[in-house]
């Protein structure tokens, strides 16, 4: 086909976050030729926008710190349904990638020994953030992009071009993968810029494609976040895991309108912040779960004196997992004890000098400042949960992270099962340097193991291409969707009926309207050119967002329990019977299938690492059987 650009390459990687870059460099030094491809800018991801840190237990502000603790922090994080094996590598690993990125050239903060510096964080037992003040994901995109330009000089120099082993495609956009007799042959997609579609010929595709935000109304995810990865997976024959897991960080901004949603990172808690509600009452000490209370304070002096004497005092109650701290949040505005503007105050004024304020924070200081005209060295900020990040995705093999289509990779916030049904804030930039170096890897090992390329086939690649042309037309015909519109309802749906509180008839109510919108949106056309038309490229994403979208709501019906970032208000309880159940999304054509699977077991040793007395808040009487049995 004349009319599209093609390209081969040995190892295609869709996504310039941190985890695609990361898998690139690996990639690369592993000796394929690689391609970069990213929908946006090259540079502009979630991970660039991260700002806390990245989560390593390196010991270096409490030595007591260790691998060990991270992984127990993270199982609890996920109340026990993260893949044990996934928690580990992470632990284990977190701290050596951190390590390499200053190898690479990143500069972290430092302690005033001279050792990396590490924050607080939720969920967090010692302070383990590894940060660049609050601009950590900066530094982490601009390290990995070095990186990448000195890989490339080193093959200009070595007599290919600057990209002949390793090539950026940004603003490109993947709409579909390619596959030979069930494994990966390639990969369709078109260039924003210019509308001409590509073929990336390649045997492996490494999906890093970030989150699924889009589809609610409130979120801090930015317009590229319409869960492509997790459709494009699907559509492969991979499936996904425990899709209804979907983070709502507590503290997104709730005011002015126009900026509803937008991160307020957590590190304002890490370094003191404290939450009040509209009768000034520090509300967290309200809140706290029999599972955590033997870990947090229970009076506000002992949380106070935590900050300069961790040692002898528990946490503050603000510290408690995201899912607590959100839905704490949730209950204070419901009961009518909200702000102004339907969120809570979080004031950090009266913990730290303001000088100290604009150091520690200086994004958060610019953004209230110029948004909404706060001060937050002087004044609290309003606060409220936004959605924030997918715990669901791609089911992948703890060790190589692949998929179940051979050739297909996944790595980052769309590959699942790390997180369990709650990720612990600072764990994703982590996790993804840790899998994204394990996905870069094992493709490459993958295809330098075929005996001979796939092929991507003729007649797939017409009908891919027709299915992505045929959404564009010169006029819009009678009965013809607008894409906004859709996107617009689903949003409305997916935040009232599929969101932080729900309830079996609502998550009804909303699968009968994600049928009625994947009805409708078989009618979706955009009129325009084909140069940066954003009208016809939602047309082409929105198919992605309802697929999701059916995912969580299906989930999300069938786990009768609440965990995690998941709360049924009908089953508010965790039920250690459903700790022991996966639920995996699969695609049968344009249905979605739901299968329930067991969690894997963990190994003795690492059940070890825990108390009994812990093991009982989260295990079946069978398990702890079990468990007691092995270890007697
Ligand atoms: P991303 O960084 O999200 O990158 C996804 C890439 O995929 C982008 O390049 C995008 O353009 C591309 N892409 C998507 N679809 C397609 C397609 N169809 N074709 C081609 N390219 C495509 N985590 C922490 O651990 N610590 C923090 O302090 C922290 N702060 C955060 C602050 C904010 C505001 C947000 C939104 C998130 C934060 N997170 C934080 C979460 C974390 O940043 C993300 O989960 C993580 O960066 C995801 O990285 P990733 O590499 O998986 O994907």
């Amino acid at each position: 086909m004349s009319d599209i650009q093609r390209l081969s390459f040995d190892v295609i990687v869709i996504g310039a976050g941190g985890a695609g870059l990361r898998a690139a460099i690996e990639s690369r030094m592993a000796g394929k030729k690689t391609a970069i491809i990213s929908k946006s800018l090259f540079g502009k991801a979630h991970t660039v926008m991260a700002e806390g840190g990245a989560a390593a237990a390196m010991g270096n502000a409490n030595s007591k710190d260790n691998w060990q603790v991270h992984f127990r922090d993270t199982m609890r994080g996920g109340k026990f349904l993260n893949h044990f094996r996934m928690a580990e590598l992470h632990a284990k690993e977190a701290p050596e990638r951190i390590w390499e990125l200053e190898t690479y050239g990143a500069l972290f903060d430092r302690t005033p020994d001279g050792k990396i510096s590490q924050r607080n964080f939720g969920g967090h037992e010692y302070p383990r953030l590894a940060h660049v003040g609050d601009r950590t994901g900066l530094e982490l995109i601009r390290t990995l992009q070095q990186k990448i330009v000195s890989l490339q000089q080193e093959d200009k120099r070595d007599g290919g071009g600057y990209e002949s082993k390793l090539a950026i495609f940004a603003e490109t956009t993947i709409t579909e993968l390619l596959l030979d007799e069930g494994r990966i042959a390639g990969a369709f997609g078109y260039h924003r810029q210019s509308g001409e579609f590509v073929l990336f010929e390649a045997p492996a595709v490494i999906l890093a494609t970030g989150g699924i935000g889009k589809s609610f109304k409130v979120t801090s995810n930015s317009w590229e976040y319409t869960g492509d990865g997790h459709a494009l997976a699907l559509r492969a024959g991979a499936t996904l895991v425990n899709m209804e897991f979907v983070q709502f960080h507590p503290t997104g901004m709730v005011w002015p309108p126009s900026v509803k949603g937008i991160l307020v990172t957590e590190s304002v808690r890490g370094d003191g912040g404290v939450l009040r509600n509209s009768e000034g009452k520090r509300f967290m000490f309200e809140y706290i779960p029999e599972v955590f209370k033997a870990q947090y304070a229970t009076t506000e002096e002992e949380a106070d004196r935590w900050y300069t004497d961790p040692e002898n005092n528990r946490r503050p109650p603000e510290l408690l997992p995201r899912d607590e701290v959100a839905r704490a949040i949730n209950s204070e505005v419901k009961a009518g004890r909200g702000t102004p503007h339907g969120g809570v105050f979080l004031d950090v004024s009266t913990r730290m000098k303001p000088e100290q304020i604009i150091k520690r924070l200086p994004s958060m200081h610019h953004q209230f400042k110029e948004l909404a005209d706060v001060d937050i060295t002087a004044e609290p900020m309003e606060v409220g949960p936004t959605c924030h990040y997918v715990m669901g995705g791609v089911e992948v093999d703890p060790d190589t992270e692949q998929s179940k289509v051979p050739g297909l990779y996944a790595a980052g916030e769309v590959a699942g099962g790390m997180h369990g049904s709650n990720r612990l804030g600072g764990n994703s930039l982590s996790d993804l340097l840790v899998f994204g170096k394990r996905a870069g890897e094992h493709a490459a090992r993958y295809v330098g193991g075929l005996a001979e390329r796939p092929r991507v086939d003729e007649d797939e690649l017409a009908s891919v291409k027709n299915a992505a042309s045929e959404l564009l037309l010169d006029a819009l015909p009678e009965g013809a969707e607008n894409p906004y519109t859709l996107q617009h309802e689903l949003q409305q749906v997916m935040n009232d009926l599929v969101g932080i509180i729900r309830r079996a008839g609502e998550l009804e109510e909303a699968i009968d309207k994600l049928e009625e919108f994947k009805k409708r949106a078989k009618n979706v056309r955009a009129t325009g050119g084909r140069k940066y038309n954003p009208g016809w490229h939602l047309a082409l994403d929105i198919r992605n967002m309802l697929t999701v979208s059916e995912c969580v709501a299906k989930a999300a019906l069938e786990r009768t329990e609440s965990r995690g970032g998941h709360t049924r208000e009908d089953n508010p309880a965790m039920d250690p019977n459903w700790r022991k159940v996966n639920l995996i999304c699969s695609s049968n054509g344009p249905n979605i299938t739901l299968k329930r699977q067991p969690v894997p077991t963990m190994t003795d040793e690492l059940l070890a690492l825990f108390e009994r007395a812990e093991l009982s808040k989260y295990l079946t009487a069978e398990e702890l059987e079990a468990y007691d049995a092995a270890t007697a």
